[in-house]
């Protein structure tokens, strides 16, 4: 059984030299999808977007837009850049370094947030550049929440939370919901060729400190082929190992933001359906394909999501319901689906003291089961972002990751197409 590939067709993209929007060409090639466009200036591209046809992945092939799709969704989650200092170097970042005269004023921030709450989008991500880069962060956290927001979400690779836990406290008494790490394995051997530093101690050190002040953490590694794509399982035992302070993992296939002299080859790719066969075969079936749906928010095929419960003694639980595809049609229902993934990746302080005195919990004990849904739940999740080689018109449309300054939004992958 292979994929329906009616969806494969026509649309629309960059030129990766001159970016000039141009016609592009989902194409089939030995069970692999391929983006395949010509500029009349620079020539024809052709980059791998899928790698495998099963059946199983028809889902994420099924979907077709409106026809009176606009070109800039609601945003459901909206990217506010506090700085673009950052206290690693890291080869696969994408954001540029930078120095903090340029940085927005908290007051100015408030703003930014404000009109983002005033127009119904209160899940905010603090990001950069390397956030906790700013001494004054609790009080950019604090502003979020005066301004409206109910979700803050912080991007951040841990060193400085891990280092100094009356910063982080300082963070979680300013009303920070939870923290998204950036984790990319279990190896310090991984960081050396990611990060340009051995750091995992560090990164444990994160957890532990994020765990002590409540901060739910969702891992977030950045797959590289022939790096840590091997690390899959590890990286969700690890996290599995630490709920409910882990709350789950964020896989991110790497993308290749910014100009580059050649094209990134296709085997420095992994794309969304290899991700998720690495989960099944690397977890030896705790979690299936069947256990993931495509991205609700966003466009199918910009990611996926599974929802589980650790048990006790780490057995795992799937939640996952029926795939809608249309369940975030609304403005409305963008926002509930949002609020409800929030939920998920905060942590629950009451349900985790009734899960300790209620009897284990067990499918059978319908009050502790649910009490343990709350309080040990587990996202396993990913988000493949476009790059100049990727880039898909049709996907970009129901981006619902948004990059605002103040003054305009853009969808992510459109913000960091450049690296400008
Ligand atoms: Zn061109």
């Amino acid at each position: 059984m292979r994929i329906d590939k009616t969806r494969l067709g026509k649309t629309q993209s960059v030129c990766p030299v001159c970016l000039a929007r141009i016609p592009a060409e989902r194409v089939a090639r030995g069970g692999d999808i391929f983006l395949e466009k010509t500029c009349a200036e620079h020539g024809s591209f052709s980059a791998v977007v899928w790698r495998g046809d099963d059946a199983q992945f028809d889902k994420w092939w099924s979907y077709s837009p409106p026809d009176n799709a606009p070109e800039l969704a609601a945003t459901c989650c909206a990217l506010v850049e506090v700085t673009s200092r950052c206290d690693l170097r890291c080869p696969v970042c994408f954001a540029g370094a930078g120095d903090a005269s340029t940085e927005p004023t908290v007051a100015e921030l408030y703003e930014i947030f404000k009109k983002l709450a005033d127009a119904g989008s209160t899940f905010v991500q603090i990001s950069g550049g390397e956030p906790t880069a700013r001494d004054d962060l609790p009080e950019i956290v604090a502003a979020a929440r005066r301004a409206g927001c109910e979700t803050v979400q912080l991007n951040s690779n841990g060193l400085r939370l891990g280092r100094e836990p009356e910063f982080t406290r300082a963070l979680a008494d300013a009303g920070l919901s939870f923290v998204f790490l950036q984790f990319d394995g279990v190896t310090d051997k991984t960081y050396e060729k990611l990060r340009g530093k051995p750091i995992l101690t560090e990164k444990t050190e994160a957890i532990r400190v994020c765990g002590e002040n409540f901060l739910g953490v969702t891992l977030v590694p950045t797959l590289v082929p022939g790096v840590n794509d091997g690390e899959i399982g590890d990286i969700i035992d690890f996290a599995v190992k630490h709920s409910p302070v882990v709350r789950g993992v964020h896989f991110q296939p790497i993308s290749y933001f910014g100009r580059y002299p050649t094209p990134p080859r296709d085997e420095d790719r992994i794309t969304l359906p290899e991700v998720l066969r690495g989960i099944e075969a690397q977890t030896a079936g705790k979690f299936k394909i069947k256990d993931f749906n495509p991205s609700a928010c966003d466009h199918p095929r910009c990611g996926f999501h599974g929802d589980f419960v650790v048990l006790p003694r780490g057995k795992i639980m799937k939640l996952t319901k029926k795939y809608n595809p249309d369940a975030c049609c609304g403005a409305d229902a963008h926002l509930k689906n949002r609020a409800f993934v929030a939920r998920r990746w905060t942590r629950s302080p009451d349900a985790e003291s009734a899960a300790q005195t209620e009897p284990a919990a067990d499918a059978r004990d319908m009050s502790a089961f649910l009490t343990r849904v709350k309080s040990h739940g587990f996202t396993i999740t990913a988000m493949t972002f476009q790059d100049a080689w990727t880039l898909d018109y049709e996907r970009l449309r129901r981006c619902s990751l948004h990059v605002f300054d103040g003054a305009s939004t853009v969808q992510f992958c459109a913000r960091y197409l450049t690296n400008a």
